[in-house]
């Protein structure tokens, strides 16, 4: 018999909804779960319990609010390999990067539990004669998180610690696709001694997020999956009065100079855009070889993505797992087809790869496009996918151009030895996260992850102190003392004497 997941609310899991979706592992094909998606009320049952726990949670001192997350840390440290597994088994990555998905979460906990000093306001005394003046950080209320199936420790993880640690309540709308990990993240909080109705997970699809869209009683939300999602959550939060940051899909390219470390720039093209099965937002999967580095690029790079070994990502040895559908494979293997018949050339050809004992599974093997170019639908759309296309560009100013051109700006990255083209590169470039021989540049959780252009919709990126920005409002409180007060009324605009 396959498991249930519910929903958590209130410190409790909640009983089946009318409507279940299956959950698979990508890996066999088969069930292993059902998931309830919650109905309208069932979701404002959730933002009732949040809000009524608002009171409470934003009086408790960010001291006791860090050491609930001190206590949260340790117990994902504890649990991580079973939490790794359950990862691996719905969403088919391998298990050291099902253990890296927790361990970028949990930084975000560590930084989370520096929230007493991260929530210090400013003050400046005698901003007038006798008078004081000072601003804080408060909550916002309850705020909640849609988050995507390819990071189910990760990306919640960018959220909800950080939100509580600010002192709002939270709602969590995990992936119906992988919801079992976003669950026992919950039910390790409350474990940690996180008061019930702090952090409440919904199970749902578009019923749910629209639900959280028009309640008034959520201030925040913060979402992060594809970009038509991600603009539809933008307009549809900011109609309804709500404070939002969605991050979107992405495109990134990776350029690779003629005077790059050829061996160094392939071993990371090959990890950027194959690992995870190239479902990363930060994933490369445009490889932009300028002047004549393209042969060589080729030549090394081709044996490389045809001895990928793609299996199941709980056997050792594997470096790539399964997509997560059958219908995403369907679409990935479509975008090859019609990269083929757009004129690009298919170096390597991973369509038809099949993995023994797993006939079942939705695996893909590696695909690599050489001569692709900036009119076919495998340059222009996000793939998801385990397929890399190599741009050939005369020179680094077409590279610029092409990439400032490119309706994503999540991240990109320069392979040079030239610290000139490098520093010029970071400058130059519109791209909200940017790497110098390093392929895969996400900030750490002390600093703040997003994209520009169609990739974030926004002004805020998450974690780091846009995060705690993101998650509170300033309150600037200007005061003084009775004996200080003259008689009479003013007035003219108060000036500072
Ligand atoms: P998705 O947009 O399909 O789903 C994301 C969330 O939105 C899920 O919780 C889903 O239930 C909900 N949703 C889906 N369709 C909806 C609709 N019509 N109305 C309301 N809600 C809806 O994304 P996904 O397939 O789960 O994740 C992959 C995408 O996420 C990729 O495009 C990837 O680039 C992006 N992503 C971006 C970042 C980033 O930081 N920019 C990080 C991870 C993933």
């Amino acid at each position: 018999m396959s498991a249930q997941i519910n929903h958590f609310i209130a410190g409790l899991p909640s009983a089946p909804s009318e409507r279940q979706l299956p959950v698979f592992n990508p890996a066999t094909g088969q069930q292993e779960a059902s998931v309830s998606l919650a109905s309208a009320m069932e979701v404002e049952v959730a933002i009732a319990t949040a809000k009524q726990t608002f009171e409470k949670w934003r009086n408790i001192t960010p001291l006791k609010r860090a050491r609930v997350l001190f206590k949260f840390k340790e117990l994902v440290e504890r649990h991580r390999d079973e939490l790794a597994e359950m990862l691996t088994r719905e969403h088919g990555k391998v298990l050291d990067d099902a253990q890296g998905d927790i361990t970028r979460g949990l930084e975000v906990v560590e930084f989370a539990c520096g929230i007493p000093h991260l929530l210090k306001g400013e003050f400046t005394e005698n901003v007038g004669t006798d008078v004081d003046a000072w601003s804080v950080s408060q909550p916002l209320g309850v705020v909640a998180g849609i988050t995507p199936f390819n990071f189910p420790a990760m990306v919640p993880m960018w959220m909800f610690p950080l939100a509580i640690a600010c002192g709002n309540t939270f709602i969590l709308k995990p992936s119906e696709k992988a919801p079992s990990v976003p669950f026992r993240l919950a039910e390790l909080m409350k474990e940690a001694g996180l008061p019930d109705g702090v952090l409440n997970v919904v199970n749902g699809d578009k019923e749910a997020v629209d639900t959280i869209l028009s309640s008034p009683d959520i201030q925040a939300v913060s979402f992060v999956g594809s970009t038509p999602v991600a603009e539809y959550i933008y307009q549809n939060g900011c109609h309804h009065g709500k404070r939002v940051q969605a991050l979107g899909g992405a495109k990134n390219h990776m350029v690779i100079m003629p005077d790059a470390d050829l061996d160094q720039a392939v071993d990371a093209l090959v990890g950027a855009a194959y690992g995870s099965a190239g479902e990363r937002c930060m994933a490369i999967s445009v490889a932009v070889a300028v002047g004549d580095v393209a042969d060589a690029l080729i030549e090394r790079l081709s044996p490389r993505v045809e001895a990928l070994k793609v299996g199941n990502g709980l056997e050792p040895g594997i470096e790539l797992g399964p997509l997560i559908s059958q219908e995403h494979r369907s679409k990935v293997s479509g975008y090859v087809d019609a990269g083929i018949s757009q004129g690009a050339k298919l170096v390597v050809d991973g369509r038809n790869y099949s993995v023994e004992g797993h006939e079942e599974g939705y695996f893909l093997g590696g695909c690599l496009f050489d001569n692709v170019t900036t009119d076919m639908s495998i340059y222009r759309e996000e793939i998801f996918g385990p397929v890399l296309s190599v741009v050939r560009v005369p020179d680094y100013e077409t590279a610029v151009s092409m990439i400032n051109d490119h309706e994503y700006g999540n991240g990109t990255s320069i392979f040079t030895r030239d610290g000139d083209s490098a520093r010029q590169f970071a400058h130059d470039i519109q791209i909200g996260m940017v790497g110098i021989n390093v392929p895969i540049p996400v900030p750490m959780s002390f600093h703040s992850f997003g994209g520009w252009k169609r990739s974030l919709f926004g002004p805020l990126h998450m974690h780091g102190m846009e995060g705690v920005k993101f998650y509170t409002r300033r309150k600037a409180i200007t005061s003084r003392w009775p004996t200080g007060i003259r008689a009479g009324a003013e007035f003219v605009i108060p000036t500072m004497k």
